[in-house]
């Protein structure tokens, strides 16, 4: 897909942008949180009619050609139910951590879906920090 459909603006003030919280910097092979959210500061309607439907994580290792997925997560409740649309009791809410190691810098890349709105993308970068400790990279 072109990245003419993969819209990017500010987050403070598109709704529909994804946020990632990471840290500046974590150390090699060590677990750290990565918090993906979608609406941080202006929420997202969440309705059956319209809400984010879907958002990926990649990490893209610096150097490398091409990004690695880290999750795909699809938000299937939206107030769905027999008694008719936004009735139900559920409403997924965009925002979810995941936890991981990496062993080389990058950057993070989310990308939300709204399915009215289409494809946002916004991007983070992390550095790593190499101890002695540190899984050696070339003999995995
Ligand atoms: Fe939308």
């Amino acid at each position: 897909m072109s990245e003419l459909y993969i819209q990017r603006a500010d987050w403070k003030k598109e709704k529909h942008m994804p946020v990632i919280e990471a840290p500046d910097q974590v150390s090699a092979g060590i677990p750290f949180q990565v918090k993906v959210s979608i609406g941080k500061e202006i929420p997202h309607p969440n309705t059956t009619e319209h809400h984010i439907a879907w958002f990926d994580l990649y990490f893209h290792p610096e150097g490398e050609k091409f990004p690695l997925q880290v999750g795909h997560f699809t938000l299937t409740g939206h107030g769905e139910s027999v008694k008719g649309p936004n009735q139900g009791p559920l409403y997924t809410h965009p925002e979810l951590a995941v936890t991981l190691k990496v062993n080389k810098p990058g950057t993070f890349h989310a990308l939300s879906f709204c399915n009215i709105h289409g494809l946002w993308e916004s991007e983070r970068a992390v550095s790593v920090l190499m101890t002695a400790s540190a899984p050696d990279r070339e003999a995995a």
